[in-house]
């Protein structure tokens, strides 16, 4: 009778170890936000992951392995200390099975410090991280000219990034990269062919209380001799994603892709704006790049065009008045500064809304949107 109690709490204590030891390996959301992390632990060591994101992610790496080996001699430990009647502590009575346990645990730990003092002997060179930079770099680079060209760049604020820093997807100007529990894919983004493979669907998630979609997208190397990779993002992020990456994502097997809010927005508002009235440019105006992306050119004038006349009585009231500004934004900027001037809660009333000019705080509608026709002189 007192053996099958105390079987079955060796059994308990297995099942709960294995619980913890699983959420420490692959930890839920709700242990790292508790700090129950290996970079948490570790932070002081690993330095900072926005300076020097490569070296801080060869140090995780190895730091991470050295701490799971020690799993099972942790085990074996608390084995011992919650059944004495096992005698796991004193060696000449302990059986053949846990002999064997206890002298694999102890060798485990063992061998990974060997590989880890071999990786970090001689600044690195041996690491998996550096052999794999060192393939993607020119003939004449070492692996260190790529390490500082993607540390240069995940400094900026611009980069897409996704996910916790054991888990995560970023995305430079020139690099795609996603970090595993063990490892560190890169890849640069003129040698990548992006595919849409799969998609999962989850009714609801605990964090927003909505139906949510994750996209597995998968990257494939043109350069062989590198492995592909994949990522796995909400679908809501993949805006953000594009925006980033040069090449176009493939969609063969037409997944059907939930839209964030944003991106219909911006669509429905594109619609709108096409059936505006459009405004041409008196030939002296220069147009000049959009003052929010700098990358295209600005193509919007806003102009009172509504029927709302309130606000030439009352200034101060919630009604459109004409802005004199030049044309200083793109389409896709003046929708998102729209966007995030309305009420959050509710989307249905945004269209129908207004928004102070992001430069003169003009009030303004979607009406008073005008596209620029451009000079054929
Ligand atoms: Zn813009
Ligand atoms: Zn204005
Ligand atoms: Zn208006």
């Amino acid at each position: 009778m007192a053996g099958n109690t105390e079987n079955s709490l060796v059994v308990l204590y297995t099942m709960v170890f294995m619980f913890f030891a699983g959420c420490f390996i692959a930890p839920p959301t709700e242990f790292v936000s508790a700090g129950v992390t290996v970079q948490n632990i570790f932070s002081q060591w690993l330095g900072s992951e926005d300076f020097s994101f490569i070296y801080y992610h060869m140090k995780r790496i190895t730091a991470t392995l050295i701490i799971h080996s020690f799993i099972p001699l942790g085990y074996y430990v608390g084995l011992g200390l919650l059944s004495p009647q096992l005698n796991l502590f004193s060696l000449d009575d302990v059986g053949m099975f846990w002999s064997v346990f206890l002298l694999g645990s102890l060798i485990l730990p063992g061998c990974i410090c060997a590989v880890a003092i071999y990786w970090h002997h001689g600044n690195c060179n041996n690491h998996p991280l550096a052999k794999q930079l060192a393939q993607l770099g020119s003939e004449h680079d070492s692996w260190r000219a790529v390490a500082s060209s993607i540390n240069v760049e995940f400094r900026r604020i611009d980069k897409f990034t996704s996910g916790i820093s054991s888990r995560l997807v970023a995305v430079t100007d020139s690099w795609i990269i996603k970090t595993s529990t063990y490892y560190v894919y890169v890849a640069h983004q003129s040698d990548i062919h992006l595919t849409l493979s799969d998609a999962e669907e989850h009714s609801l998630s605990y964090q927003t209380q909505t139906a949510v979609q994750y996209l597995n997208i998968t990257v494939g190397r043109v350069e062989t001799g590198l492995q592909p990779f994949t990522i796995r993002l909400n679908s809501m992020e993949l805006g953000d994603l594009k925006e980033k990456l040069q090449a176009p994502i493939r969609n063969a097997r037409n997944i059907v892709i939930h839209q964030s809010l944003s991106d219909m927005f911006l669509k429905a508002f594109r619609e709108q704006v096409e059936q505006n009235p459009t405004f041409s440019p008196p030939p002296s105006m220069e147009i000049e790049q959009c003052i929010g992306c700098m990358q295209k050119d600005s193509d919007i004038k806003l102009q009172k065009r509504c029927e709302d006349t309130a606000g030439e009585q009352a200034p101060d009231s919630e009604a459109c008045v004409q802005c004199f500004c030049r044309p200083m934004w793109c389409l896709e900027c003046v929708g998102k500064w729209f966007a995030s001037r309305q009420d959050q809660q509710r989307p249905e009333t945004w269209l129908s809304s207004k928004s102070p000019c992001p430069t003169c705080r003009a009030r303004f509608c979607v009406l008073d949107v005008c596209r620029l026709t451009h000079n054929s002189s």
